[in-house]
Order: structure tokens, then C-alpha cells, then sequence
């Protein structure tokens, strides 16, 4: 099917009905801004990080992976700017008590507004087209003035307090683990310049109001990386980097198609340079997946004055506070991206059809699945002996029960690109059926030869 026929809420609703994605606590009414992965969705990103981390720490020399505690001395948001500037515009309407993101609401009309500017100039831009924002739930145009909501969530781990006066913050961002950290990494490994920092974590926001299924949650899963410069050779690696992202979102299998640059308009008074890549979802268009930001001095900066402590590198006794190029993805935002790109409904020969997720064999949450023709005569058994030898280096399932072509459509239903049926044949010639699922041909591959035929395949 054409990328542009395909509809976020039928995805949204085949992920759940596959396992890919269910609401969470649902037998409760859910959660608003939180989302679990079922047994497939796990698969998928699991996946999914395992290919950022070997593109962006493995298979470089020069960039080293870390693993931060969620919470952290609440100092660190208070140096990051987070305490006193990480918010929403915000004003409620006094008819129902709907609340509007006013900075959104605003770039609706073409009003250039975001969350960075201050309580004043958002009101004032807010008071001059009141008259053309209406409340989506009641109709109403009676507004409180725009505030500034922060987006920390607080948490009362080793708060003792009874009113939550000494809170501390489960992290915005993963990042802040990265920079606190960094003296620590110089200090053990004594990395030359230029050099980076890789983690995956969970990071919390309080969204007022998350939407788009995994696009916005309040709690989710960020894949950042810090690279660190002499000043000056920010702008080559930047270059670089933005390069080398935007291949390892092909090489994932996103079509370049659906892909496209964007440029930040308004930066961040210390930012020199920001761009996002953009996928094209389906009924959302296209929307930011990964940033990439030339953040300057300022992270490290800050983190010296408010601690104290001397966060400059030196290179062999030239000393200096490293510029920072950063890039920055949500898990669940690339995940909708992958899944919304691999699913397909294909139109087969005659009245047929399928369901087919054309996932790269690479990140299928399922890579091979061991079918034998009957569950009698031993064929189960022998198909079993294959399963065990192929599990233990692939993503594996085994499936005995209906008829092969209804199970050929399951498999394909959530994108295993390989499927291996055992026959009578098998017996004799030591050979099976490999089946592709994007072609639906079929093979014969000796039994002996299927891990490294499957290996080439599955890259
Ligand atoms: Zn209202």
C-alpha cells in the first residue's frame, strides 16, 4: 500500500491487537501518558536501541556508553536550567477548565510563540488574538493569562519531609546523567579529544497534555549521546554526526522519502546551531523523531560554576571547557516511526489479502519462525531440534498448531522475515523450506547450512 493511504488509528489499533503496544494499567482506564510493550513490542525496541547503540558506541572507537541513576541530586536540574525555565505556556479555560498549551495555540495562527519566551511576551502575543482562540471542548474564548507550568516530575525518594519540601526529580532528559558524569569517564579512560558519551534511559515530563499514542508520553525512553570538541571543531563533527544519523535512520529501514531535515528557527540563547530529522506518520505528518544540537560550552559550563568543581579538559596543557554536539531520539517516537513505516495490507491473487509488517530482518521482534508441516509422524520433534539450534543465534519462535499457510499469515502479521517448515521431504534429504516473506517464494536450504544462510540475510 501507498505510505500516504495508511491510517495512524489503524495502526495504533493493530499494535495492541498483535502485542505490540497496550494502554497501561487498562483494566483500570488506563493511564494517560504512559504506554507498556507486549511481548512483540519488546522485541521491536529492544531491537531497535541494540542498532542506535552499535551505530552510535560500538562501532565507533571513540565514543563510550554510561548508565546514570533516573534520580540525581536535585542541584542538577537547578544548573541544567530545568527548575527555573523547563515549562509549558499555559491558560485555562473559565467555562470548563480545559487547559491550552498558549504557545501551540498561537502557532495555529501563524504566530511565531514557544516555550521558551517569558509569562509577559506570551501573554502579550496571548491578549492580542484572544479573540481568535476558542476552547476545543466547550467553544468558549474566556481564558486565565498564559502560565508557565513546570514539566520536572517530582518524586519523594529520600524526601523524609511530610509536605514534599526537599523533592527531587525523576530526569527530564538522560543527558544531565552524561554531563555530571563526565569528569568521572576523563578521569577513568583519559580519552583524547574529541570523544563521546552514549545512554539509554527513561526520562519523565509532565505533559499536560500527551497525545499521538508513543509521539508525546510523560513517561519515556530517550537514546542521547554527548560528543565532545575543542572549540571550533564543533561545527566539522556536527557535520559529521548529522551525516551519520540520518544513515543509521536508513539503514533501520525508514525510506529517505519519508524523511526530511528541519531547521530550528529560534535557538536557545546558547545553541549555535539545531535541526531535527522529521518522519512523515501517517494523519500526523511529518514531526520531529531525532534532534541534533551544537550546544557550545554551556552544559559543561554550568555544571562547573553550580558544583564547583573544574569540568575543563585539558590537552596536553591546553586547557578548555569542550563544546558539545548532541543527538537525541525517543525510543517509542522511533518506534512509531519503524512501525509505521514497515506496516503494509497487500492485495494478493484472487479476493486475498494480508497483513504484512515489512520490518528490516535486523529489528523484526520475531526472525525466524521453525514450522513443521504436521505435528505427527516426528516431524515435531526434528522441527524442535531446529528451533534449539537456531534460537540460540536469532530471534526465534516455534509454531505447530493449524495449517501452514494460516500460520505463514501469522508470521507475517508481525513481520518474522523467515519462515522454516519441516516436511516428509526433510526426513530424507536433510533440506527445508525457507520461505521469504516480502517475495512469499520459497526455497530448499540444507539443514546444515541454515545459520550461515540466515546470517547473510539478517544483517
Ligand atoms: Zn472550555
Amino acid at each position: 500500500m501507498k505510505h500516504e493511504d495508511k491510517k495512524m488509528d489503524t495502526i495504533i489499533a493493530y499494535a495492541k491487537r498483535k502485542g505490540f503496544v497496550f494502554p497501561s494499567s487498562e483494566i483500570y482506564d488506563g493511564f494517560a501518558g504512559a504506554y507498556d510493550y507486549g511481548p512483540h513490542g519488546v522485541e521491536l525496541a529492544n531491537a531497535i536501541k541494540r542498532h542506535w547503540w552499535r551505530d552510535v558506541v560500538n562501532t565507533k572507537h571513540n565514543v563510550y556508553g554510561l548508565d546514570a541513576a533516573i534520580v540525581m541530586n536535585p542541584k542538577v536540574w537547578v544548573a541544567s536550567g530545568h527548575v527555573g525555565g523547563f515549562s509549558d505556556p499555559l491558560a485555562d479555560c473559565r467555562t470548563c477548565q480545559n487547559r491550552i498549551r498558549v504557545d501551540k495555540e498561537l502557532g495555529k495562527l501563524g504566530v511565531e510563540a514557544d516555550e521558551k519566551m517569558s509569562e509577559e511576551e506570551i501573554n502579550t502575543l496571548f491578549d492580542k488574538h484572544r479573540a481568535e482562540i476558542t476552547c476545543s471542548s466547550c467553544g468558549s474564548k474566556d481564558f486565565t493569562a498564559a502560565r508557565a507550568i513546570n514539566l520536572l516530575v517530582k518524586s519523594n525518594v529520600g524526601d523524609f519531609s511530610n509536605d514534599n519540601s526537599n523533592p527531587v526529580y525523576l530526569r527530564g532528559e538522560t543527558c544531565q546523567g552524561i554531563y555530571v558524569n563526565f569528569k568521572n569517564v576523563v578521569d577513568s579512560l583519559h580519552p583524547k579529544i574529541p570523544f563521546g558519551i552514549a545512554q539509554i534511559g527513561k526520562a519523565f515530563r509532565n505533559e499536560i497534555s500527551p497525545r499521538q499514542f508513543l509521539f508525546r508520553t510523560r513517561e519515556f525512553e530517550q537514546m542521547e549521546m554527548q560528543f565532545f570538541t575543542k572549540p571550533g571543531d564543533d561545527d566539522q563533527a556536527y557535520q559529521d554526526w548529522k551525516q551519520d544519523r540520518w544513515d543509521s535512520w536508513k539503514s533501520i529501514g525508514i525510506s529517505e522519502n519519508n524523511m526530511r531535515w528541519n531547521q530550528h528557527d529560534n535557538l536557545v540563547f546558547y545553541a549555535a546551531d539545531a535541526w531535527d530529522i522529521e518522519y512523515k506518520f501517517p494523519d500526523y505528518g511529518f514531526d520531529e523523531v531525532e534532534g541534533l544540537h551544537m550546544r557550545t560550552n554551556y552544559d559543561l559550563t554550568q555544571h562547573s560554576e553550580h558544583s564547583g568543581q573544574d569540568l575543563s579538559f585539558n590537552d596536553n596543557g591546553d586547557k578548555f571547557i569542550p563544546h558539545v554536539v548532541e543527538t537525541s531520539i525517543g525510543v517509542g517516537r522511533m518506534f512509531l516511526a519503524v512501525l509505521s513505516e514497515a506496516y503494509d495490507e497487500e492485495q494478493l491473487e484472487g479476493d486475498d489479502s494480508r497483513v504484512v509488517l515489512r520490518f528490516n530482518p535486523d529489528i523484526a521482534p520475531v526472525q525466524v519462525a521453525v514450522l513443521p508441516l504436521m505435528k505427527k509422524d516426528g516431524l515435531s520433534e526434528a522441527a524442535k531440534e531446529i528451533f534449539k539450534d537456531l534460537a540460540a543465534t536469532f530471534r526465534t519462535t516455534y509454531d505447530e498448531s493449524g495449517s501452514v499457510g494460516k500460520r505463514y499469515r501469522r508470521q507475517d502479521e508481525i513481520g518474522t522475515p523467515f519462515c522454516i517448515t519441516y516436511d516428509y521431504e526433510s526426513k530424507d534429504d536433510g533440506m527445508v523450506t525457507v520461505r521469504d516473506r516480502d517475495s512469499m517464494e520459497q526455497e530448499r536450504i540444507a539443514i546444515s547450512d541454515l545459520t550461515e544462510y540466515l546470517q547473510k540475510q539478517i544483517k
